[in-house]
């Protein structure tokens, strides 16, 4: 079967749906190919959270500014592709608050003082799965469930081959396979920036209890409401790909975090996922060098919260548009 979309999104993560609305919005025919189940993005917690992962990394007041102006797409964002979005902020407990409130001001997030910790407004969140199923449904976004296998290049088009022997004709192609390897016939800067991401496994655990007001984070723990309960995360573990849950580890941290919680509940099976990195933990999206190739890969930790700016990146690359400021950074060849 054939046939010619504007442009072939392969990737159904964060990354690659956010990428694909935008696109269908300014009025693009946008397939995504993916082979479906579980992915980084429907495991994680769906926190917008510029200024605690910036407290937690000890950030520069530069990467707080990024952090901050991506957090800052969201509203329009949400509303455009109807996402649940939640601004209702974070609580801290950890050592040295007035220092954490020096240095979260110092980074130009606000934050007050609370009896046991600190507060920010300036944290937010979404609901994963909510998002990937809205996103999946925007307009001029066709989601087809089906893996790649290799690209070429044909008559200035790309040819898209499934393992399943489908193929595809784009002249532009978005990769956002996440920590995949690079596909079959990608040219080798592409290649190389592929082969550069590195892989992080994170797993977090549902637990069914009465939620906090907002999240609550600590230097080790985070709880993030969901629904009628909570998630809490997660692990750190850099170089694992395996995504067989640690149950022992995922009862460790429900009881860590119910005790936080002063409350009783029952943990769910624990959601694993593989967090892609580049060296410096921004994303690489962009044009990867190449006619009608762009990449969007590699958000670390924040691949919700950078979502929209990464899309609004690689539509501007494709419609060839003066970038945003920020585009710069996220260069993907920035590393080649
Ligand atoms: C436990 C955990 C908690 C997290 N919490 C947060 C949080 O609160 N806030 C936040 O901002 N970020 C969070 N993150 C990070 C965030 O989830 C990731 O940065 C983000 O999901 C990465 O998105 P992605 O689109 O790059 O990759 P993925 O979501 O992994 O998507 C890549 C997709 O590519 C597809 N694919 C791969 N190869 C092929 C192929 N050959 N053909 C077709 N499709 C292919 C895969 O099937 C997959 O669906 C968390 C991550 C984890 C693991």
């Amino acid at each position: 079967m054939a046939s010619s979309p504007d442009v072939i999104v392969i990737g159904a993560g964060v990354l690659g749906l956010c990428t694909a609305a935008e696109l269908g919005a300014r009025g693009h025919a946008v397939t995504v190919i993916d082979p479906g189940g579980p992915n980084a993005s429907s495991a994680a917690a769906g926190m917008i959270a510029p200024a605690l992962e910036c407290l937690s990394d000890d950030s520069t007041p530069e990467r707080a500014a990024l952090l901050k102006r991506a957090r800052d797409r969201w509203p329009a964002f949400a509303e455009a592709f109807g996402l649940a979005l939640t601004r209702d902020g974070v609580d801290w407990l950890g050592p040295d608050i007035p220092a954490a409130i020096a240095r979260l001001s110092a980074m130009g997030f606000s934050a007050s003082r609370t009896p046991a910790g600190l507060t920010s407004p300036d944290d937010w969140r979404v609901d994963v799965g909510g998002a990937l199923k809205a996103l999946a449904r925007a307009p001029g976004v066709t989601v087809i469930r089906s893996a790649v296998a290799r690209l070429s290049e044909d008559a200035r088009r790309w040819r898209v081959e499934a393992e399943d022997g489908r193929t595809w004709f784009a002249s532009t192609i978005v990769l956002a396979t996440g920590v995949a390897a690079p596909l079959p016939g990608l040219p080798p800067a592409a290649a190389a920036a592929v082969a550069s991401v590195e892989p992080f496994r994170g797993q977090l655990t549902p637990v069914s209890v009465p939620p906090p007001p907002r999240t609550l984070r600590t230097p080790g723990l985070y709880i993030v409401p969901a629904g009628s309960g909570v998630v809490i995360g997660a692990t750190m573990e850099r170089g694992r790909r395996d995504i067989e849950p640690d149950l022992e580890e995922a009862a460790r941290r429900a009881t860590a975090g119910l005790a936080l919680l002063g409350a009783e509940g029952e943990a769910g099976p624990p959601r694993v996922g593989i967090r892609g990195a580049s060296p410096d933990g921004l994303p690489l999206a962009g044009f990867a060098g190449e006619a009608g190739l762009h990449l969007a890969l590699a958000p670390f930790r924040n691949g919700w919260l950078l979502g929209p700016l990464v899309a609004e990146v690689v539509a501007d690359g494709i419609e060839g548009r003066a970038p945003v400021p920020d585009a710069a950074a996220l260069d993907p060849l920035r590393f080649a």
